[in-house]
């Protein structure tokens, strides 16, 4: 070809790849020099595209191999060669391009196309770059990451994942999920009945494209694990999920042990307030659902404080835990003993009635009996218990701690090392009241009852100048009994009848047997206002003192203030009565009532007997003072004879001496006496001065 004619070909195939968008440029085969290139060609390499021609086509490559590559090139190209390269900018960077060369047609010439590739590999590079911190940050998470695609294959997981479940490295290797999936299906310890919840649940998950979900599952190793799932979207679709595991196993026992350490008392590892509570309830449930009964026992060491003091609390503690463990063996496996603090502990026993109840108190008070021996010292620790049942003594926590407490105290009141079942105040009242109102009965029927005699003294000689009869009651069962117990109970029951009729029969029998003997000695008795009350009271008296022969003066009623206000007329009528009987007349306890002294004048009364209270707290007491004084007055000015309960010391005496009293009976003198000692203290004839020697004793 003409050198013309070749350069009219050439242009023609430079105006045909100026048209194309890419960089073409052709190359001359046999001299490797390019020929033409596009206006694109000559912007990838910063040139002016005219300024390429004749340059040699591996001066444009950047390596060494494309200088071979040419050469090769040259040897003779047949089939288009497409490769990865880079061509060197005339400012000297480099471009990363797809390179095709190819021979245009039959022509010596080759065309040379190329693609920068700059962008797309920035846009790699960068994507390489982000997964790689994509993948520094899913390694760098605590969890353990597994995603998958929308069919369950693993797509992509970290190291975390592998070792919370301890997955073999053999198996991480053979990339084989299947394997993987069974592996995680039999690590989890199943929860189902049918043995594969894990399989049913992953299922369930799974079929649920976009649900999101925590769970948390058990491995056989021990480890609790929670997984949280959540859907992987991509332009709004999901294409996979993503699984995270965490180990909360120490999570999980530290809450345990929270939780233990807020149900136990740090000493004895026994329940403590709450978790006793929550065990009670439970039992008031049980016992509300099947009638089951139970006992609540409050079982608190006495003088334990004594055992702190003397052996130190570091002995103490151990004191309590050897406690604790006596108290365990008392009880079953299914009971409960808590500790509330201190030395206060409660136990909680099942399907106790009352006699299982003392039974497991005994069993207690037993074991506590043994000797404690700690550090070669040797002493004992015993307890008190009150017990409460339930229902019997209430059906809530509150009600049957409270009276278990109650029933604890009352041991302590009595004694202590004892137990004691709780009773509404009511029931010990009535119970006592009637235990009293059935053994009073019998004693009257058995001739249990007694008649003691308090001397009464005439202040100024000393002189005995009577007795006041006072009953006396001892029991075989309840001991000895006070009137100022039985006396009331009789009284409300109407038994006071029966007892103030032989209290008289025997007072005045007494009286005629000592006048008999020659000491006309006045007995005094005390009356009852039931007793007073009765119609025919007086006529009663009169038959009494008729049968014995006995003078009416030598024989005194008191009474109190209370019985002459009360019915004022009818106790007029039966006063004069009485008077007219003969028998003498007394206000007992009086300034206590709150009478008018009206009466005093209407009422035919011989005496007064000033309360032992006023009498008490003489001659220090002003205000007693003035009152004793007053009575002692009033009766001056009523012309009523005064005598002073309760004396019980010198000054006392001085002073009723001193104030113009009377007479007065006391301890100071003597308490009440059965008959041989008050014969044998007064003297069947007494002689004034051996009274005031007994006195100034
Ligand atoms: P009362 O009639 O006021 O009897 C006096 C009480 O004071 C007696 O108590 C007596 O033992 C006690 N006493 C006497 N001297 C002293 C003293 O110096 N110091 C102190 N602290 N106390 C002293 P007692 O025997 O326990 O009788 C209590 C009450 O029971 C009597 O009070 C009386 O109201 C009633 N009572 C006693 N015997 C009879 C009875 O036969 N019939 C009736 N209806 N009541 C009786
Ligand atoms: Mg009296
Ligand atoms: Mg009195």
């Amino acid at each position: 070809m003409s050198a013309a004619a070749r350069e009219a070909e050439l242009e023609h195939w430079s105006a045909l790849i100026e048209g194309l968008l890419d960089p073409v440029w052709l190359v001359d085969a046999t001299t490797l020099h390019i020929v033409a290139a596009n206006t694109a060609a000559g912007s990838l390499l910063g040139i002016d595209a005219w300024s390429l021609r004749g340059r040699a086509a591996a001066d444009l490559s950047a390596t060494a191999e494309d200088i071979v590559f040419w050469n090769e090139v040259a040897a003779g190209l047949t089939d288009a060669i497409l490769s990865d390269s880079v061509v060197r900018r005339f400012d000297g960077a480099i471009v990363p391009v797809t390179r095709r060369v190819s021979r245009l047609g039959t022509e010596d010439v080759l065309v040379v196309t190329l693609r920068d590739l700059s962008t797309q590999r920035r846009t790699e590079d960068e994507l390489e770059t982000r997964v790689a911190e994509l993948r520094a940050t899913l390694e760098s998470s605590a969890d353990g990451v597994l995603v998958t695609d929308l069919g369950g294959a693993i797509r992509n997981f970290n190291r975390r994942f592998a070792t919370l479940w301890g997955l073999p490295e053999e198996l991480l290797a053979q990339r084989d999920d299947r394997a993987v999936q069974d592996w995680m299906r039999r690590s989890v310890v199943s929860q189902g009945n049918d043995g594969d919840d894990y399989t049913r649940r992953l299922n369930a998950i799974m079929d649920a494209a976009l649900l999101q979900t925590t769970d948390v599952l058990t491995l056989h190793s021990g480890k609790v694990i929670e997984r949280v799932t959540l859907p992987q979207c991509s332009r709004g679709q999901p294409i996979g999920r993503v699984f995270s595991f965490r180990d909360i196993s120490e999570k999980l026992a530290a809450k345990q042990r929270i939780e233990e350490l807020s149900h136990t008392d740090a000493l004895t590892g026994l329940p403590n307030r709450r978790l006793l509570a929550d065990r009670v309830e439970f039992a008031l449930a049980m016992a509300q659902r099947n009638g089951q009964p139970f006992a609540l026992m409050v079982l608190n060491l006495d003088r334990f404080k004594h055992v702190n003091d003397t052996l130190g609390m570091g002995l103490g503690d151990r004191v309590l835990l050897e406690v604790t463990e006596r108290i365990k063996a008392c009880l079953r496996n299914v009971d409960t003993v808590a500790r509330l603090g201190g030395d206060e502990f409660v136990l909680l026993v099942h399907h106790a009635d009352a006699a299982g109840a003392e039974a497991t108190a005994r069993r207690v008070l037993d074991a506590m009996a043994r000797p404690f021996t700690l550090d070669a010292q040797s002493f004992t620790v015993t307890c008190s218990i009150g017990v409460a049942l339930c229902p019997t003594d209430g059906d809530s926590l509150d009600e049957l701690m409270r009276r278990a407490d109650a029933a604890m105290h009352r041991v302590k009141d009595a004694g202590r090392a004892s137990f004691r079942f709780h009773q509404t105040q009511t029931d010990v009242v009535q119970r006592s009241h009637m235990q009293i109102d059935h053994a009073m009965r019998q004693a009257l029927v058995s001739g249990l009852f007694r008649l003691h005699y308090q001397p009464q003294i005439d202040l100024r000689t000393g002189a005995v100048v009577g007795a006041e009869a006072l009953i006396r009651w001892r029991d075989p069962v309840l001991g000895e009994v006070s009137p100022g117990e039985f006396i009331p109970v009789a009284e409300e029951s109407g038994f006071i009848i029966a007892i103030g009729d032989w209290v008289l029969g025997q007072a005045v029998r007494q009286a005629a047997a000592w006048r008999a003997n020659g000491v006309a000695m006045p007995v005094s008795i005390n009356v009852s206002a039931l007793q007073f009350q009765q119609p025919d009271f007086p006529e009663r008296v009169a038959r009494e003192l008729k049968a014995a022969h006995l003078p009416p003066q030598l024989l005194e009623l008191e009474l109190t203030e209370s019985i002459l206000i009360h019915d004022a007329q009818d106790a007029l009528h039966r006063l004069q009565a009485l008077a007219t009987l003969g028998v003498q007349l007394a206000i007992d306890d009086f300034g206590t009532g709150y009478s008018s002294l009206g009466y005093l004048k209407r009422f035919p009364i011989h005496r007064l007997k000033i309360d032992r209270s006023f009498v008490s707290h003489l001659p220090g007491d002003a205000g007693d003072v003035a009152i004793v004084n007053a009575i002692i007055q009033l009766g001056r000015a009523m012309n009523l004879r005064v005598i002073a309960e309760g004396v019980e010391t010198e000054p006392q005496r001085q002073f009723l001496l001193d104030a113009g009293c009377d007479e007065f009976q006391g301890f100071l003198y003597a308490p009440a006496l059965d008959s041989p000692s008050f014969e044998s203290r007064v003297g069947v004839a007494p002689a004034p001065s051996s009274v005031v020697r007994l006195i100034k004793k």
